[in-house]
């Protein structure tokens, strides 16, 4: 298989190139950026249910930035029918992750889109090793840095909030039986349309999905401890807003720095 491990312009780092804290190459020269000054990588982290894309709904706009869901992307694929939709189609709904090699690829495409330009939330990226040095290399090749956010939610808070979620099959709108309930029971609010249970949000795949994140994904957060980026919101109890305006004080300290 190809090595998944290589920068924007197909090539790994040269031996001995100059490195960050990521371990990546940090020639930024060869690549012609679309970014604007200041511009940066939000990576919100943290296990399925933990607020991700509820966070990043909130902050894009005023942020500038583009919303990259890998998850949503995926969905997009699957709701197409096209070839990598078939692809994922049953790792998806046996909570399994997607091999790397095509996350990366996706994830490589999208943040050369013009509406990144000031900068980009990750939501569900990266969600492994491979994952996470394949994006240094990605950000350093293009100068860009980046900031991560740890929600941080309890297990079992994780399971109910999954299996209390909505989602329009129109527009794509979720909603939280707990938190964000339609206005009229089990329909949309915009669309009308009956609402459904995601098929990677029954509970058995759920549980397969918590396993995921704990055997692949976790580990992570020693990584990005160790390169500095890590910044730790506690997101159990908190509204969304009371955690949107933590995540703003972190940006605000990593512009200042
Ligand atoms: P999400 O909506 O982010 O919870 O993702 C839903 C599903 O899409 C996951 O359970 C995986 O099957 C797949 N997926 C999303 N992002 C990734 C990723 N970065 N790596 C591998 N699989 C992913």
């Amino acid at each position: 298989m190809e090595d998944v491990r290589r920068s924007s312009s197909g090539r790994k780092p040269a031996e001995g190139a100059e490195e960050d804290g990521l371990g990546v190459d940090t020639e930024a020269s060869s690549f012609s950026s679309i970014y604007a000054p200041g511009a940066f990588a939000l990576i919100l982290f943290g296990p399925p249910g933990s607020g991700k894309g509820t966070q990043a709904k909130l902050l894009v706009t005023e942020l500038g930035f583009a919303h990259i869901s890998t998850g949503d992307i995926l969905r997009d694929h699957i709701a197409a029918e096209d070839a990598i939709g078939r692809q994922v189609m049953a790792m998806m709904k046996n909570g399994q992750l997607v091999p790397d090699e095509l996350v990366n690829q996706m994830v490589e495409e999208r943040i050369g889109r013009p509406d990144c330009e000031n900068g980009f939330i990750l939501d569900g990226f990266p969600r492994t090793l491979g994952q996470a040095e394949n994006l240094g290399w990605l950000l350093a090749a293009r100068g860009l840095g980046h900031l991560v956010v740890h929600l941080a939610v309890d297990y079992n808070k994780l399971v109910g909030r999954l299996t209390a979620r909505r989602q329009c099959p129109q527009c794509g709108t979720l909603y939280n039986l707990l938190s964000k309930s339609p206005l009229v029971a089990g329909r949309c609010d915009i669309e009308g349309a009956n609402l459904v249970i995601r098929p990677d949000d029954q509970e058995m795949v759920i549980r397969k999905r918590l396993e995921a994140y704990d055997a692949q994904t976790r580990p992570l957060i020693e990584y990005f401890r160790a390169d500095g980026s890590l910044h730790e919101v506690e997101a159990s109890d908190a509204p969304p807003q009371v955690i949107a305006s933590q995540v703003r004080q972190l940006i605000e300290e990593y512009r200042g720095r």
